[in-house]
């Protein structure tokens, strides 16, 4: 038999990273064991649901890498269906109509509560007759439809994750609400977990895997199965991710939705990566650095950890780094080139371009950080109070008298590494200048400061763009 997995988010909201790490050990997990891997839109909830997050909820899967098998089935188009199993609960009696008003069920809530009880609902109108539910459509009440739960079952199953779960029906709170309010002989809209269930047995789905807050959704699920007659598919509840505090992540965390993380110069393969060990983590490799591929090839559900996995940016950023060092520099000088554009900056030619992407790979955590490190490489930096203070140093101006000298006086058609190694040793042999300071004297006038990237490198790169004399120039005039 095909195996086919599913995601189901509601479109409420932007694709936030724990729905995305729930797709993605779907994902995985159909890639495994050679299934299907689908989606159902739940956007029924018709006042929150918008289709811009059902296009950011795609458009995030298909930037992650998570590309699904067959058109994604939206569940408000099947309204009608699961009104008419609804009916069939009905009439075969699993379900029946409940009167209760709003205030009856708040006084009843207001009680338990009183008694430190959790809210149940007490089944009032299981068993009303005819004439009873006469009466209450007479009166202009309206009705919801509930599901009978009984209180002495208990339900059981084996979660791929966790093992055998055991629920009892007492503690699934009274009879389940199937629809909305309607009034006479109606059908309201239906709920989430009658709706879950007709959906994912029509499309044929064998595995579930879902986050933690829906198992107790399970155990009433597996109830509505057996009373239709439907075969169970394979359920499976991941961990939550946490915060830094142990507690759910949430958008206080600042960390919300998959484009957010796009914006701030994440990889996708860095992000999927990261969010595969978020709660997994490989028997058979040592390597971190894995591609989905390569994941999808050792990955099993039973080796995700039960306990909730801990959201570290400092993991991520690691990892994103070395997804930047791999990258091919003609990619990465295209996605870089992007932000030069947006700055205006303009490179002396593509292979310059292409060097200059190679030389910010090794220090760059983000995509973004490319804007701040290559800054200097456009636009003269002002000197920082770092350089000012080198500057202060006896030999740090001489040194780049010298080096000037040289430059305006020798014939250099071509100043590369070896070039430039060769100047630098030339004049700390003749004037006796220790090769650092000649060295440090350079890079404040390249960059206004200590640091930066390799400095030899760089020079390079600052005579290709002609731009290395007027830069120590500036320097020394500047002081
Ligand atoms: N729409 C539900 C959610 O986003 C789906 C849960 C499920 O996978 O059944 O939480």
């Amino acid at each position: 038999m095909e195996k086919r997995l599913r995601l189901a988010p509601s479109p409420t909201g932007l694709f936030h990273i724990g729905t995305a790490r729930t797709a993605l050990f779907n994902w995985l997990y159909a890639q495994k064991i050679g299934g299907k891997f689908l989606i159902r839109i739940e956007d029924t909830d018709f006042l929150r649901s918008k289709s811009k997050y059902t296009d950011n909820i795609l458009e995030g899967l298909k930037w992650l890498g998570l590309k699904w098998d067959e058109e994604p089935i939206k569940q408000s188009e099947r309204i009608s269906i699961h009104k008419s199993y609804i009916k069939k609960l009905l009439e075969s009696g699993a379900a029946y109509r409940c009167f209760a008003t709003e205030d009856e069920i708040s006084k009843l809530r207001e009680e338990q509560k009183k008694k430190g009880l959790p809210p149940k609902h007490d089944n009032r109108h299981r068993n009303l007759s005819k004439e009873e539910i006469e009466t209450f459509i007479s009166q202009g009440r309206t009705s919801v439809i509930r599901f009978k739960i009984d209180e002495k079952i208990q339900i059981t199953w084996v979660d791929q994750i966790r093992g055998e779960i055991k629920w009892q029906g007492k503690d699934l709170g009274g009879d389940l609400v199937l629809s909305r309010r309607a009034k006479n002989y109606e059908i309201g809209d239906p709920l989430y977990n009658l709706a879950v269930v007709i959906d994912d047995n029509f499309m044929n789905i064998t595995h579930v895997v879902r986050g933690e807050d829906h198992i107790s959704n399970t155990a009433k699920q597996i109830l509505i199965y057996k009373a239709l007659n439907f075969k169970l598919p394979n359920f499976s509840h991941t961990p939550l991710i946490l915060n830094s505090e142990g507690k759910k992540l949430s958008k206080r965390d600042s960390v919300t939705s998959i484009d957010e993380f796009r914006d701030m110069g994440y990889l996708p393969e860095a992000l999927s990566n990261y969010m595969a060990f978020l709660g997994w983590s490989p028997k058979s490799s040592d390597s971190e650095i894995l591609s989905l591929d390569e994941i999808s090839e050792i990955f099993d559900l039973s080796e995700i950890n039960k306990a909730g996995g801990k959201f570290s940016w400092e993991k991520l950023n690691w990892m994103n780094s070395q997804y930047i060092k791999k990258m091919e520099s003609i990619k990465l000088s295209g996605i870089i080139k992007k932000y030069w554009e947006d700055n205006d900056w303009v490179p002396p030619s593509q292979e310059w371009a292409h060097k200059l992407a190679i030389l910010l790979r090794d220090s760059m955590t983000l995509l973004k950080d490319a804007i701040d490190q290559s800054r200097p490489f456009f636009l003269i930096p002002t000197i920082q109070k770092d350089g000012q203070d080198f500057l202060e140093n006896k030999d740090s101006k001489l040194s780049l008298k010298l080096i000037l000298n040289y430059l305006t006086e020798e014939d250099i058609t071509k100043l590369d590494k070896k070039k430039a190694k060769e100047i630098l040793n030339e004049i700390s042999k003749m004037h006796n200048i220790k090769k650092g300071i000649l060295m440090k004297s350079l890079r404040v006038a390249f960059f206004g400061s200590l640091s930066g990237p390799d400095l030899i490198q760089s020079w390079e790169l600052f005579s290709e763009s002609k731009t290395d004399i007027s830069r120590i120039e500036r320097c020394l005039k500047s002081n």
